[in-house]
């Protein structure tokens, strides 16, 4: 069966269309700019060429149009028609209390997503719109939605609450929900995979270091605490958001600024992490390279970012009462060997060492700490997009 899975944003669409039998990926792309001037969708069949095309998209109706036109175009198409599309996994960003696994879309989920739309205004609609539009164009075809949120929804209550008045949690629920679950989910399970155990009997901390950067810990398969918390601005030092910081800085900066709350809000997730801390870039290849010329606000960045990977690590292994297996992915974790390297050098008390030569390594599954080390250190590539297409078929 081909599994075609959208992840919808405010005026982007990514998808990709995998054949669930061979898990191959056999066309994906990138809606750009919907509902502006100038809206674009970038196409690619596996062994084509990449194909831009600039065409108006006043709506993510008309670009799951443009989408279903790419797949069956003659030349750059890769099926026939609609009917070769046996479902669609749908990205979904916050699932609140509501959904701890993925779950078979009719019009209750819909309403029940709705209701989560507070925890995650920029996400949440904007996943709605993409599965309206799906469900129009395609309204015989099972959809399924798969949430950031659910793999962490095993966390006890000492884990997701937060030190405030109980009432906020009871009328807001205001508490920890952690994101990336797809990811997390997917590495812990492709590491114990890589070393040849279940991930039931293994206690891994998976840290996905991209430009959103989250650290979890997987104890025998579930997730008990996670790095991200009732949005995805807690935790790590990331691209743009600054993760923990004292609270009171807020008050603090708003007065001394003048400036509003949503303001600050604006600042802590678009013009913090290692963008605000540098001036120079959200991008960690930019900020690298500033390092290796000598920028001392780049060198202190990255400097904080490795150490806070670390402190994090640290407090995981206290969390489950010891770690079998640390495992680095998205962009910065699955290609930045120095990156890994510098987190390392932290954690030679926990009985692991990275082996320099095993971890000269990008994009590829790999054991990457030395033979016999106590605790063993993994790069795996994450596939959100894979993991989302296996939910969908082990649910239909
Ligand atoms: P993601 O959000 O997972 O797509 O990761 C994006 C981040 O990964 C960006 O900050 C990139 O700079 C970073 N990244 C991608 N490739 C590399 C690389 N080879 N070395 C260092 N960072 C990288």
């Amino acid at each position: 069966m081909n599994i075609l899975v959208i992840n919808c944003g405010s005026s982007s669409l990514k998808y990709q269309l995998i054949n669930s039998e061979s898990e191959e990926v056999l066309a994906k792309g990138l809606c750009e700019r919907i509902g502006l001037e100038g809206s674009l969708i970038t196409h690619q069949a596996a062994g084509k060429e990449k194909v831009k095309i600039e065409t108006p998209m006043q709506n993510h109706t008309l670009a799951i149009k443009q989408v279903i036109s790419a797949l069956t175009d003659a030349e750059h198409g890769v099926i026939a028609s609609l009917d070769e599309i046996g479902a669609v996994g749908h990205r979904v960003v916050h699932g609140g209390e509501k959904f701890s696994t993925s779950v078979i879309i009719d019009d209750e989920v819909m309403k029940a997503i709705e209701e989560c739309n507070d925890l995650a205004p920029l996400h949440n609609p904007a996943n709605l719109i993409g599965i309206n539009s799906c469900r129009e164009i395609m309204p015989n075809v099972p959809m399924v939605a798969v949430f950031d949120t659910a793999f962490h929804q095993t966390m006890p209550k000492k884990a997701y609450l937060y030190g405030l008045p109980y009432e906020y949690y009871e009328k807001y629920k205001v508490r920890r929900y952690g994101f990336h679950g797809t990811s997390h989910d997917y590495v812990s399970a492709r590491a114990a995979e890589l070393l040849g155990k279940k991930r039931e009997d293994l206690k891994i901390i998976v840290c996905h270091l991209g430009n959103g950067a989250s650290v979890s810990a997987v104890d025998h398969g579930k997730c008990i605490d996670t790095s991200m918390g009732l949005t995805p601005l807690e935790g790590l030092i990331m691209g743009t958001r600054s993760g923990d910081i004292d609270p009171a800085i807020c008050d603090f900066i708003c007065q001394k600024e003048n400036i509003t709350p949503a303001q600050m809000n604006n600042i802590l997730n678009k013009k913090s992490g290692v963008y605000g801390m540098t001036g120079i870039s959200s991008d960690f290849r930019d900020i690298e390279n500033a390092a290796y010329a000598g920028d001392e606000k780049a060198i202190a960045a990255l400097d904080a970012f490795h150490y806070k990977v670390a402190k994090y690590i640290g407090a995981y292994a206290a969390a489950m009462n010891g770690v079998d297996a640390i495992a680095f992915t998205a962009g910065v974790g699955e290609n930045n060997k120095v990156g890994r390297s510098e987190i390392a050098n932290y954690l030679g008390y926990l009985g692991t060492s990275m082996d320099e030569e095993k971890n000269n390594v990008r994009g590829e599954d790999r054991i990457i700490s030395k033979d016999g080390s106590k605790v063993a250190m993994l790069c795996v590539p994450t596939n959100e997009e894979l993991a989302i297409a296996r939910q969908t078929l082990a649910l239909l």
